[in-house]
C-alpha cells in the first residue's frame, strides 16, 4: 500500500482482515493524510477534513466496524449562510449544490429576488428539449458528453440561480468552477432525475427525499482523527506493517504481488509510469487551499449569528475567503472543549482561501500567499462575515494549514480519464507477463473528492485483491 490517507488505510483493513498480508508505507510521519489534526489555543481539532456525508452508509458502515458508532456526532442543524453582494441569508434549506428544489420558497425567493425566482420558475414548466436527447446519448453517466452543473443550471432556472446560489455553494465546497463541474460527479443521480421528471427543481427535491433522514453530515466525537487513530490500532492488531515517514519513489523497489496506489493523482501516474501505458496527463489535476484557524474571544458570537458558517459569492468585494465555518457553532464538541480550556464566550472558525479562477497576480489570494497575508486578510474577512467588529486582541490564536492538490477537480470528461488510467493499471500488469505486481489506484482524485466516495471505492478495489488471494 502505498499511501496512509483515508483511501489506503480502508484498503489496507480490507485486505488486512481477509487475511492478506499488508505492508504500508506513507511518506508523512503520521496516517491520515487529508485527515489531520492541528492544535490550536490547546485544543486538538481538524485542520482538513471535518466531516462525512451521509447520503450512502459507506463511511458509517466503516465507523460501525471500527467499533466508533457511538461516538458518531450530528453538526448543529441551523445550517449555513450565503454571504452575497447586498444580502447575508441563510442557504435555503431544500437545495441541491444550491440548486432549489422549490423555486418559490420564500427563504429561495428572498436570495434571488422576484424576478429570479420567476425565472427559475420556468424550469416547472418549460419542455427539457436538448437535455432528455442527451441523457438518451448516455451523458451524465460516467464518460463523454457529461453536462457541467453550469450549462444545466444556467439553462433550465437561468443565470441568476447560478450567481447567487450554486456558484458560491460550487467554488467554495467543491473549490470548481459550476461551468468545469461534472453534475454526475458533482450531484449523482440529479441530471438522471432531471430527465425523468421532466425538471430540475422536481429532481433536486426527489433526490432530497430519497436521502437517509438526519443530517447530510456527520462527524465523529473531538474530530475524525478518531477515525484514522481507530483504524491505525485496528490495523496493527491485525499485523499490517506500518512504515511512516518512507516516500516510495519506484514501484521496483517493493517486493509485493499487488501495489495499491493511495496518493494523489499526479504522483500515481509519476510512480505508474514505468509500468503501464497511460493515457496522457490532463492538464489540471488538483486543486490547492489554505485554510486560515482562529480561536477568539468573542461572547457575541454565542448566538451563532451566521449559523454553521458562511459560503462567499465571488462576486462579493472586500472579502478574500471563499468560505468559513463557525466550528463551535457547528459541532458541539468543539465548543465544550473550548469553554472547558479558556472558558465561556470563546469561539474557532476556519477561514478557506483559493478560489478556482481567481488570479493571484491581481491580488486574490490563496494556496501560494504567504501566512502574513492569509492571516492580516482573515482577521477582517471574520468581522465582515459576522457582521460584527472584531477586534485584533480578540484573535486568542491563529495559524494557516495548507492542502496542495487536495481537492481534485472533478471536472467533465474526468471520470472517463480515471476509468481509462485504471484499465491501463490491469493492462500494464497483463503486458509485463504477470511477472511484476498488479497495479491498483484508489484515493480521491480516481473516486471522488470526500469520505462517502473515497471509501467504497477503496474497499471495491480492496475486494478485487482479497477475490483474487
Ligand atoms: C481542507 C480539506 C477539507 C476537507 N473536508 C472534507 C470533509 O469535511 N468531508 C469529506 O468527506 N471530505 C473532505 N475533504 C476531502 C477528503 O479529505 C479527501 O477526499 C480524502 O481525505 C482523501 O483521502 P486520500 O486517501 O485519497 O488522500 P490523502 O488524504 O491525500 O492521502 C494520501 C497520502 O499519501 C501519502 N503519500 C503521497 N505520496 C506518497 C509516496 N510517494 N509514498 C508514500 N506515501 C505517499 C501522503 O502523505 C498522504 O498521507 C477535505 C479535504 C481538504 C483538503
Amino acid at each position: 500500500m502505498v499511501g496512509g490517507g483515508i483511501a489506503g488505510l480502508t484498503a489496507a483493513w480490507e485486505t488486512a482482515r481477509a487475511g492478506v498480508p499488508v505492508r504500508l508505507y506513507e511518506a508523512s510521519d503520521r496516517l491520515g493524510g487529508a485527515i489531520a489534526p492541528h492544535v490550536l489555543a490547546g485544543l486538538e481539532v481538524d485542520a482538513g477534513a471535518e466531516a462525512f456525508a451521509t447520503r450512502s452508509a459507506a463511511v458509517p458502515q466503516l465507523i460501525q466496524e471500527l467499533g466508533l458508532s457511538d461516538q458518531v456526532v450530528e453538526p448543529n442543524p441551523d445550517g449555513a449562510w450565503l454571504q452575497l453582494p447586498d444580502l447575508a441569508s441563510p442557504l435555503p434549506a431544500t437545495g441541491i449544490l444550491g440548486i432549489p428544489g422549490d423555486p418559490a420558497a420564500a427563504d429561495v425567493v428572498a436570495i434571488l429576488g422576484e424576478e429570479g425566482a420567476r425565472r427559475a420558475a420556468e424550469d416547472l414548466s418549460r419542455p427539457l428539449e436538448g437535455w432528455g436527447a442527451a441523457a438518451e446519448a448516455g451523458a451524465g453517466a460516467a464518460g463523454v458528453g457529461a453536462p457541467s452543473v453550469g450549462a444545466v443550471v444556467r439553462d433550465r432556472m437561468g443565470q441568476t440561480v447560478l450567481d447567487r446560489l450554486v456558484t458560491p455553494i460550487v467554488s467554495g465546497v467543491h473549490s470548481a468552477q459550476a461551468d468545469d463541474l461534472d453534475m454526475g460527479n458533482a450531484a449523482p443521480g440529479l441530471f438522471e432525475a432531471m430527465c425523468q421528471e421532466g425538471s430540475l427543481a422536481r429532481a433536486v427535491a426527489k433526490v432530497r427525499s430519497s436521502a437517509p433522514a438526519g443530517s447530510a453530515v456527520n462527524s465523529l466525537e473531538g474530530g475524525l482523527k478518531t477515525l484514522v487513530a481507530a483504524l491505525e490500532q485496528k490495523l496493527t492488531e491485525l499485523g499490517v506493517e506500518i512504515r511512516t515517514g518512507t516516500e516510495v519513489t519506484n514501484l521496483g523497489d517493493l517486493d509485493a504481488e499487488h501495489v495499491i496506489l493511495a496518493v494523489d493523482g499526479p504522483r500515481a501516474l509519476g510512480l505508474a509510469a514505468p509500468y503501464a501505458d497511460l493515457p496522457p496527463q490532463q492538464a489540471e489535476l488538483g486543486r490547492g487551499v489554505s485554510l486560515v484557524s482562529m480561536v477568539l474571544k468573542a461572547p457575541e458570537l454565542d448566538a451563532r449569528p451566521r449559523g454553521t458558517g458562511m459560503l462567499v459569492a465571488p462576486s462579493v468585494e472586500g472579502i478574500g475567503a471563499k468560505a468559513m465555518t463557525h466550528v463551535s457553532a457547528k459541532w458541539d464538541w468543539a465548543s465544550r472543549a473550548l469553554t472547558q480550556q479558556l472558558g465561556e464566550g470563546h469561539h474557532l472558525v476556519r477561514l478557506s482561501y483559493g478560489r478556482v479562477g481567481d488570479d493571484p497576480a491581481a491580488g486574490a489570494l490563496g494556496f501560494a500567499s504567504s501566512d502574513e497575508q492569509l492571516l492580516q486578510a482573515a482577521a477582517a474577512d471574520v468581522g465582515a462575515l459576522f457582521g460584527l467588529p472584531i477586534a485584533g486582541e480578540q484573535i486568542l490564536d491563529a495559524d494557516v494549514v495548507r492542502w496542495q492538490k487536495a481537492l481534485p477537480q472533478a471536472s467533465a470528461g474526468h471520470q472517463q480519464y480515471v476509468a481509462q488510467v485504471r484499465e491501463a493499471l490491469a493492462q500494464g500488469w497483463s503486458a509485463q507477463s504477470r511477472s511484476g505486481p498488479r497495479l491498483y489506484a484508489v484515493g480521491s482524485w480516481f473516486a471522488g473528492t470526500g469520505l462517502a466516495r473515497v471509501i467504497p471505492d477503496a474497499r471495491a478495489v480492496a475486494e478485487l485483491i482479497t477475490n483474487d488471494s
